[in-house]
C-alpha cells in the first residue's frame, strides 16, 4: 500500500461497530474513510446496555470512554420469577479490582454520543441505504443505495447489523433463524417505581418458565436525580411471524407485554404497569450458525453482528463490534507499514478474530447442551431453574469480559516476529 494514494474505505452501518471502526480508521492518513448509514439520523434502539471490563478496554483504545456512564452492575439478583424467592447473588469481581469503572449498564445512547463525538465532522452520511454491493474484477466494490446513488470503494466494511445486506451477498447460503425469542424493552423514570423497593434495590433477573424480567439501573445514581431505569421482558416463545425481521424496535402495546408476565409475581406485574402506552420497544431476536471466514472478495471484511450473528447472547456484542473495528484498523496500519496490500490486512483481522468468536460459539454448544441435560433430568421447575442458573453463571467467561484488545494484538506482533 506504500506510495500509493489514499485507499477509499465505505463502512456500513453506524452502530457501536461501525462507528468505533470509523475513529480507528480516520486516524490512519492513507485511508479516506466514508460510513454510511440508512436513518436519517443517530438513532439507537434498544434500552440499555452492559459494559464490562472488555469495554473500558476499547473505549480507551478509541478516545471514548469519557461520558459513557451508568449504573453499577455488582449485586446482581436472580430471582423465581412467581415466588420472588432470591436463589442466588452474584457479585462482580471486576467491581472490585480489574478497572475501577467495573461493570455498569448504560443507557444504550450513552454510548452512542461518545462514539459520535469521537467521529470526525462529515465522516457519515445518513439516509444512506444500502441495497446492492458488487465486486467489481480488479477494482473495488461498487455500493448501491436507495436513493439511487453508487460508489465505488478499495475496501468495505460491513457494520450493518445482524440483518446486514453486506453478509447475505458474501454469503448467501447462511441463513439466520428466528429463535423463538423477543425482547420487550423500556427505560422509565426510576421514581415511577418508587413504590417497588424490592424491584429497584438491585440489577436483577427474574425467571420463568416461558420468559424472564430483567430490572437494572442504567444511570450513575451521583449524576442526576431522576435516574433512569430498565425493564426487559423476555419471551422466549413467541410465534413465528413471517417478515419478522422488522421487528426491532417497533412499538409493543401494554396488554401485549404485560400477557407475558400475567403469572409473575405481582411486583413484577406492578413494575411492567408503570410503562406508558407507546414506551415499549419489541424486539424479535435472529441467530445464525458461525461463519468460518469474515471476509470476502479480498475487500470486505465483517464486523460486530454482520460478521456473528449471536442475538445477544453474552450481552457484549457491542463491545464485540468496537473490538473488530480496532483490530482491522491495526491490521491494516501494520500491512501498510509493512508495505503489503490489503487482503492480507484481512487476513490478519480473521486470524484474529474468527478464532475468538469460534470459542463463543463452543461456549454457547456446551451450555445448550447442559441445558438439554437438566431438561431431561429436572424433576420439577424449581430444580430446574437452579440448573438454569447456575448453568447461565458456568463457565469462565474472562475470555470475554475481561479481554483486552490491545494486549491481543501486542501478543500477535509478538506472534509475528
Ligand atoms: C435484546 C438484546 C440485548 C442486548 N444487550 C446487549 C448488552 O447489554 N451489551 C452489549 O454489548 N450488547 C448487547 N446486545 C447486542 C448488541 O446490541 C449488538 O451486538 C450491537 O449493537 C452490535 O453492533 P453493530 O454495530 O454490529 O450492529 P448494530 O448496532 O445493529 O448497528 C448496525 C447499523 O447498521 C445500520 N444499517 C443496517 N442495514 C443498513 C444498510 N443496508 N445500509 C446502511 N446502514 C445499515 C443500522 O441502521 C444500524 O445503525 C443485545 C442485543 C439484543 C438483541
Amino acid at each position: 500500500m506504500v506510495g500509493r494514494t489514499l485507499l477509499s474505505v465505505a463502512i456500513i452501518g453506524g452502530g457501536p461497530g461501525g462507528l468505533g471502526t470509523a475513529i480507528a480508521l480516520s486516524q490512519l492518513p492513507f485511508l479516506h474513510v466514508t460510513l454510511y448509514e440508512k436513518n436519517p439520523e443517530p438513532r439507537e434502539a434498544g434500552a440499555g446496555i452492559s459494559l464490562s471490563t472488555n469495554a473500558w478496554k476499547v473505549l480507551d483504545l478509541l478516545g471514548a470512554s469519557d461520558g459513557v456512564k451508568g449504573g453499577s452492575n455488582s449485586d446482581t439478583h436472580q430471582r423465581n420469577a412467581y415466588t420472588g424467592n432470591i436463589l442466588s447473588i452474584t457479585k462482580h469481581p471486576e467491581n472490585s479490582a480489574a478497572d475501577t469503572r467495573g461493570a455498569i449498564r448504560a443507557r444504550r445512547t450513552r454510548l452512542q454520543s461518545a462514539l459520535l463525538a469521537k467521529v470526525p465532522d462529515n465522516l457519515i452520511q445518513f439516509s444512506k441505504k444500502l441495497i446492492a454491493l458488487e465486486n467489481v474484477p480488479g477494482g473495488g466494490v461498487r455500493l448501491v443505495f436507495d436513493d439511487a446513488t453508487e460508489v465505488n470503494a478499495d475496501l468495505v466494511v460491513g457494520a450493518d447489523g445482524i440483518h446486514s445486506i453486506v453478509r447475505r451477498v458474501l454469503f448467501p447460503d447462511h441463513k439466520l433463524r428466528f429463535t423463538g425469542n423477543t425482547a420487550f424493552r423500556v427505560i422509565v423514570p426510576k421514581s415511577r417505581l418508587a413504590h417497588l423497593p424490592d424491584i429497584t434495590s438491585t440489577t436483577a433477573w427474574w425467571w420463568g418458565e416461558a420468559g424472564h424480567v430483567y430490572f437494572s439501573g442504567v444511570d450513575d445514581e451521583n449524576e442526576t436525580d431522576d435516574p433512569l431505569f430498565e425493564i426487559t421482558v423476555r419471551s422466549y416463545k413467541e410465534p413465528d411471524v413471517p417478515g419478522k425481521t422488522v421487528i426491532w424496535g417497533i412499538p409493543a402495546s401494554n396488554e401485549k407485554v404485560a400477557s407475558r408476565v400475567s403469572s409473575f409475581d405481582k411486583r413484577v406485574q406492578d413494575a411492567v404497569s408503570v410503562v406508558q402506552e407507546g414506551e415499549w420497544g419489541e424486539f424479535a431476536t435472529f441467530a445464525g450458525s458461525r461463519l468460518s471466514k469474515i471476509t470476502g472478495w479480498e475487500k470486505v471484511a465483517l464486523i460486530g453482528d454482520a460478521s456473528h450473528p449471536l442475538s445477544g447472547a453474552f450481552g457484549s456484542g457491542a463491545t464485540f463490534a468496537m473490538e473488530d473495528g480496532w483490530v482491522l484498523a491495526r491490521a491494516l496500519e501494520y500491512s501498510q507499514f509493512t508495505s503489503r496490500p490489503v487482503h492480507d490486512a484481512l487476513e490478519i483481522f480473521n486470524a484474529i478474530r474468527s478464532p475468538y468468536y469460534a470459542r463463543m460459539y463452543e461456549h454457547l454448544d456446551e451450555v445448550g447442551a447442559r441445558m438439554q441435560q437438566f431438561k431431561s433430568e429436572s424433576t420439577n421447575f424449581d430444580e430446574f431453574l437452579q440448573a438454569k442458573i447456575n448453568n447461565f453463571l458456568y463457565g469462565d467467561k474472562d475470555f470475554i469480559y475481561k479481554n483486552d484488545i490491545g494486549k491481543v494484538w501486542e501478543d500477535y506482533l509478538t506472534s509475528a516476529k
